[in-house]
């Protein structure tokens, strides 16, 4: 194909627009730098959206203090305009008593340890326009539909990202780069280190395609559940027997709509052939699955499926080995890094009662040659323990918040990502909103 000759010039070219990447675009551009984000799809939010994967989970620990805030908790104050998230409300933060519990047990991450934290359901429609307009009012300049296939070098530094799309090639010019692609598809280009392997028994070792099934009467549903757990157990084992794979419905936004979700091992999330292999037998799967909840479920006798997910859902492929590894001792150990950047509520109530908090440094998000690039989201440099716990949507939007802002300071300030002031960049995301565990 013939290549209508591009070459744009940002200070700031985010590479992907899922969580991390929208997140670190808006950072960026509201603090000045001409921003762009690049996508290969043609909608933004990544997994959130295109992977159907409708629930933003952990935005509290537990207590009544809401810590996730900035512009993760911006996405969602947008969405409840529109009524595009369900969610407790705040006075629920915290809560035991039996009826708020009995309120939201149904809804995974939202009663955890018997006790109520902030975790919201969306509707992925609605969370693909806010993100756009969150985009648009903050200035950034957008690139969907085009394929991040290579980058330019020149010694230790990113000089383009090279875009492949229906205008054939183009070349993106940046001083910073944002490696937001997920699956670190940039680092990787640009000859960082990682590593692909997962422990088995690690969630993000396993792909889903989800789908979501509509007319469905999800208290029904939840009435069965409370009332027939253990036969509803063994039902699920006997799907999960059928098909070969563990297959969950979950709780939506809507009383009518539930996802199903579903959790494929041994497919290598780099290997087209595995995509394709996961794709079509987890898509044959899903009628399996449908007609035997629609059979054995009640709740589920007047359903449809509504849609599958556009996005094969991969929970784990590259992880950078950066400036820092953040590992599974890491999260027990509740150490304040000088560089703390994000700092999130336990997964697991009280890990440590002692040290309450789990803190991301920068440096886990710094690559160890390239000066000018930074990673926002699931391929953080950690160990598969750590990143499986921490990367999900609430932590690739912080992520994210704090790679855009690192950026904007760099290119501010013309300095490598290493020689950010980290007071100025701290001081910034708490300006920003930020819960930095103080
Ligand atoms: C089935 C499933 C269930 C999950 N359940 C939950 C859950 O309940 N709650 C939760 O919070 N998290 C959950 N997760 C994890 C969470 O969805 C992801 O970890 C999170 O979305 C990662 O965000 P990200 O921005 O790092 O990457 P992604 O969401 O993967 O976004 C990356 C973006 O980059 C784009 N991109 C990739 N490569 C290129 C390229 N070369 N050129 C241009 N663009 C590119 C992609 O199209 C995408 O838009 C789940 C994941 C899956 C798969």
């Amino acid at each position: 194909m013939k290549d209508k000759a591009m070459s744009r010039e940002y200070e700031v070219v985010v590479c992907g627009g899922g969580p991390g990447g929208v997140a670190a675009a808006i950072a960026a551009a509201r603090l000045g730098a001409r921003t762009c984000l690049i996508e290969r799809y043609g909608h933004l939010g990544g997994l959130a959206t295109g992977g159907l994967v409708i629930l933003i989970p952990h935005l509290s620990g537990g207590t009544q203090l809401q810590e996730v805030k900035g512009i993760c908790w911006e996405v969602i104050e947008y969405l409840d305009k529109m009524g595009g998230a369900l969610h407790p409300l705040q006075e629920e933060l915290g809560k035991d008593d039996v009826e708020t519990v009995n309120k939201w047990e149904h809804y995974f991450s939202v009663v955890v340890e018997g006790r109520v934290r902030m975790s919201v359901y969306t509707d992925p429609e609605a969370l693909k326009y806010v993100l756009q307009e969150l985009l648009k009012e903050s200035g950034v300049d957008l690139i969907l539909h085009s394929l991040i296939v290579d980058v330019l070098t020149e010694g230790d530094r990113i000089s383009a990202v090279i875009t492949y799309s229906k205008s054939g090639r183009q070349v993106i010019k940046g001083e910073i780069f944002v490696d937001a692609t997920g699956d670190g598809d940039v680092m990787a280009a640009a000859g960082e280190d990682f590593v692909t392997e997962w422990d088995p028994s690690n969630r993000s070792s396993t792909v889903a395609l989800v789908f979501r099934l509509g007319n469905v009467d999800t208290e029904e549903f939840f009435k069965y559940k409370r009332s027939n757990f253990n036969t509803y157990a063994q039902l699920m084992e006997e799907l999960r027997q059928k098909v070969g794979f563990r297959a969950l419905p979950m709780p939506s936004w809507r009383k009518d709509v539930v996802w199903v979700n579903n959790w494929m091992a041994g497919i290598d999330p780099l290997d087209v052939m595995d995509l394709t292999r996961a794709e079509t037998e987890i898509r044959k799967a899903s009628v399996v699955i449908y007609e035997f909840l629609k059979a054995n479920v009640p709740g589920f006798q007047r359903s449809f499926i509504l849609d599958t997910a556009p996005q094969l859902g991969i929970r784990g492929s590259r992880r950078l080995i950066g400036r820092y590894v953040l590992t599974k001792e890491d999260i027990y150990k509740g150490e304040k890094f000088p560089d703390t950047v994000a700092v999130f509520p336990p997964i697991e109530h009280n890990v440590s009662e002692q040290y309450p908090y789990v803190y991301f440094p920068l440096r886990a998000l710094l690559p160890r040659k390239t000066r000018n690039l930074i990673v926002a989201g699931r391929c953080f440099s950690s160990d598969g323990w750590f990143n499986d716990l921490y990367n999900l949507i609430t932590h690739c939007f912080c992520m994210g918040q704090a790679a855009g802002t690192a950026a904007a300071l760099a290119v501010d300030r013309k300095q490598d990502l290493q020689e950010v002031d980290i007071g100025a960049l701290r001081a910034s995301l708490l300006n920003q909103g930020v819960f930095l565990g103080e």
